[in-house]
C-alpha cells in the first residue's frame, strides 16, 4: 500500500539534556531553524547525566566545523587537549605497547596497499616490524608532539587527530550554542509517555502535572532508553557475551606532567584502565567485567592504582553491552546511550551520536513517518554498531594473556563470523578488506590486528616479484620522511600553551 505522505514536523522534541541531548539540540537548532516551529528539551537535574566520556575520535572536528564552533575556543571552554590516537598497554601480552593512532600509515605504493609491503619486507627479508614507524601520529604521540595539518605533499598535511576534554563542559558549550537559537529547555522528570492508539509517542508527561507535545521525539535519555525502550518496547541485543566489560569506576586525579596527545589503555586482569589527559586534570578509570571480578576487588585495584592527588571519589557506572533491534520506531529515534552502549574502549559513544544525528537529518520525517526512511536508518545504524562490535571484541580475542580467567575465556570465546573472517584472511596473506562505510578503516585494523599479535603466514603473492633490496630502501626512505616531520613539531604542552590554553595548568 502506498505511504501516504504526512505533514511537515513542526515540533521536534528531546528528551535528555546528557551530551546527545545537547549535540541533537545543537544541531537541529542550526540546521532545522527554517523548518520547525519548535524544539524542546526535556532534562532532570535531579537525574543528571553519566558523567564520562572524554576521549573522541576525529569526526567530532567535522561536527564542531558545521556548527561553526571555533576549534580553540572550544579547547578553551572544554579544558581540552589533542589527541592522536589510543596507546595500549600489556594488550597483546603483557609489557607489549602499541599505538592506534590516527591517519595515514605509510603512503601509496603503485596499486599496492602499504601494508601489503611492509609485510613482504618484515615476514620475508627481516625488516622492522614496528608499524608505528610509518605513522607520524603514532610517532608524535610517543615523543609527546602536536601540531595542525601544515603545507603540502607532506605526512604533515595529513595530521589527524581528535580531542580529549570534560564532557560536561561540552555539553554546556552546546546548551549555549542551542539556548540561542532557540531551543526551549524543560527542567523536569518524564514520569511517563503517552502514546496514541497507533502506538506513536504523543506526549511526556512530567512531574508536576506537566505535558509536552510533539511530533518526533528524540530519546536521550540514556541507559534508560525511556522512549524507545521503555515505552516502545524495542528490545535490546546483548552483546556481554563477546564483551564481557559490565562497569567502570571513574575519577579525576590532579594533572602529572605534561599531557600526552594520547588516550592510554593498560590492560588489567579483568579488563582496563584509562588514563585521560586534559588541561586541569587527568581523567582515570577502570572498566571491567563483574563476571570475574567482583565490585569491592575493582576498587581496591583502581585506587590502588590511581596516581597520588585524587580529586573527587570514584563513580561506579554500571552497564550493559549492546544496541536496541531499532533505534527509530514509529516518531521516536534513539540517540546515545539510549539506542545502545559499546564500552569506551575505542571511544566511539560521541561518534555514533554523531553519526546518529547525520542520518536522522538525512532521513528527516514528515508526520507520514515513511517505513522505508525508517528501515533504511535503522539499516545503517544497525550496521555501524555491529563493525564497531567487531572492532571491539578483536582487541580482546586476540593475543597471547592466558593469565587470568577473563583472559583465557576472551581468548577462546567464539567471535561473530564476520570477524572471524577478517581475521582469517588478514592471517592468510595479510589482506584487510574495506567496507564502504566503516569508521574504523584498513590502518586501524591493520595497528590493532598487528599490535595484538595476529601475523599473516605469507606475504601478499603479488608483493613476491618486486625487487627486495629496493622495497626495504623505499621503506627506510618512508621512516626517514616521518621522523623528520616529528622533529618539526611542537611539544603537545607548548602547542596549547600558545594557541588553546583555558586555565593556569597544574603541576604535582
Ligand atoms: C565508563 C564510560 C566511559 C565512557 N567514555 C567515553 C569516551 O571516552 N568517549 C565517548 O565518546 N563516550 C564515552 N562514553 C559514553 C558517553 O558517556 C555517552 O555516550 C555520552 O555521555 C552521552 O550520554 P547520553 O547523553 O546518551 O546519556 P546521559 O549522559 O546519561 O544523559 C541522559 C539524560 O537524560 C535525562 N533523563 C534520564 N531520565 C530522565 C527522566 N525520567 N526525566 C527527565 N530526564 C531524564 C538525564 O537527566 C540526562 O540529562 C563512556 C561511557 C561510560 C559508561
Amino acid at each position: 500500500m502506498a505511504q501516504h505522505p504526512g505533514k511537515a514536523v513542526r515540533k521536534v522534541v528531546i528528551a535528555g539534556g546528557g551530551t546527545a541531548g545537547w549535540m541533537c539540540a545543537a544541531w537541529f537548532s542550526k540546521i532545522l531553524r527554517d523548518d520547525i516551529d519548535e524544539i524542546i528539551l526535556v532534562e532532570s537535574e535531579e537525574i543528571g547525566t553519566v558523567g564520562v566520556g572524554e576521549a573522541t575520535t576525529p569526526y567530532i572536528r567535522v561536527f564542531n566545523h558545521h556548527l561553526g564552533i571555533d576549534e580553540d575556543a572550544f579547547i578553551r571552554a572544554t579544558q581540552g587537549t589533542f589527541k592522536l590516537g589510543i596507546e595500549f598497554v600489556d594488550w597483546g601480552r603483557r609489557g607489549h605497547t602499541y599505538h592506534h593512532p590516527f591517519g595515514a600509515t605509510g603512503r601509496e605504493f603503485g596499486s599496492l596497499p602499504f601494508h601489503a609491503i611492509w609485510l613482504r619486507d618484515v615476514l620475508e627479508r627481516g625488516g622492522s616490524d614496528d608499524l608505528g614507524l610509518y605513522n607520524l601520529q603514532a610517532m608524535a604521540a610517543r615523543r609527546g608532539r602536536f601540531m595542525r595539518p601544515q603545507g603540502q605533499n607532506s605526512p604533515l598535511a595529513g595530521i589527524d587527530y581528535a580531542f580529549h576534554f570534560d564532557a560536561g563542559l561540552y555539553a554546556q558549550t552546546l546548551r549555549q550554542f542551542a539556548e540561542a537559537r532557540g531551543v526551549r529547555r524543560i527542567e523536569g522528570r518524564i514520569e511517563t509517555v503517552e502514546l496514541t492508539d497507533m502506538g506513536n509517542i504523543r506526549a511526556l508527561q512530567l512531574n508536576e502535572g506537566r505535558r509536552v507535545e510533539g511530533d518526533l521525539f528524540i530519546d536521550c535519555t540514556g541507559f534508560r532508553s525511556l522512549l524507545l525502550g521503555e515505552a516502545l518496547q524495542t528490545g535490546f541485543e546483548d552483546w556481554s557475551h563477546w564483551l564481557p566489560c559490565d562497569r567502570a569506576y571513574a575519577a579525576p586525579t590532579r594533572r602529572a606532567g605534561a599531557p600526552a596527545p594520547f588516550t592510554r589503555s593498560t590492560a588489567m586482569t579483568a579488563g582496563w584502565q584509562w588514563r585521560i589527559p586534559l588541561q586541569h586534570r587527568d581523567g582515570n578509570g577502570l572498566v571491567f567485567a563483574s563476571p570475574f571480578l567482583s565490585e569491592a576487588e575493582a576498587l581496591d585495584g583502581f585506587l590502588a592504582r590511581l596516581p597520588d592527588g585524587r580529586l573527587s571519589d570514584p563513580k561506579l557506572i554500571r552497564f550493559r553491552t549492546g544496541r536496541r533491534k531499532v533505534f527509530w520506531h514509529k516518531n521516536c529515534v534513539a540517540i546515545g546511550l539510549a539506542a545502545g552502549f559499546l564500552e569506551p574502549l575505542e571511544s566511539t559513544s560521541i561518534m555514533l551520536i554523531q553519526n546518529g544525528i547525520a542520518r536522522l537529518q538525512y532521513y528527516f520525517p514528515d508526520t507520514g513517518f515513511d517505513p522505508a526512511d525508517i528501515a533504511a536508518y535503522n539499516r545503517a545504524m544497525s550496521r555501524e554498531y555491529d563493525d564497531i562490535r567487531d572492532f571491539l571484541i578483536l582487541h580482546y580475542h586476540v593475543g597471547e594473556r592466558d593469565d587470568s580467567e577473563f583472559w583465557r575465556y576472551c581468548t577462546g570465546m567464539p567471535v561473530p563470523d564476520s570477524l572471524a573472517h577478517r581475521l582469517e584472511l588478514f592471517r592468510s596473506r595479510g589482506r584487510i578488506p574495506e567496507e564502504r562505510g566503516e569508521q574504523f578503516r584498513l590502518n586501524s585494523w591493520l595497528a590493532v590486528m598487528w599490535g595484538q599479535g595476529l601475523r599473516p603466514r605469507s606475504p601478499d603473492p603479488l608483493t613476491l616479484s618486486l625487487d627486495g633490496d629496493g622495497l626495504s630502501q623505499w621503506l627506510g626512505d618512508v621512516r626517514e620522511v616521518i621522523a623528520r616531520c616529528c622533529d618539526i613539531m611542537p611539544a603537545h604542552e607548548d602547542f596549547i600553551l600558545r594557541n588553546c590554553r583555558a586555565a593556569v595548568i597544574q603541576r604535582q
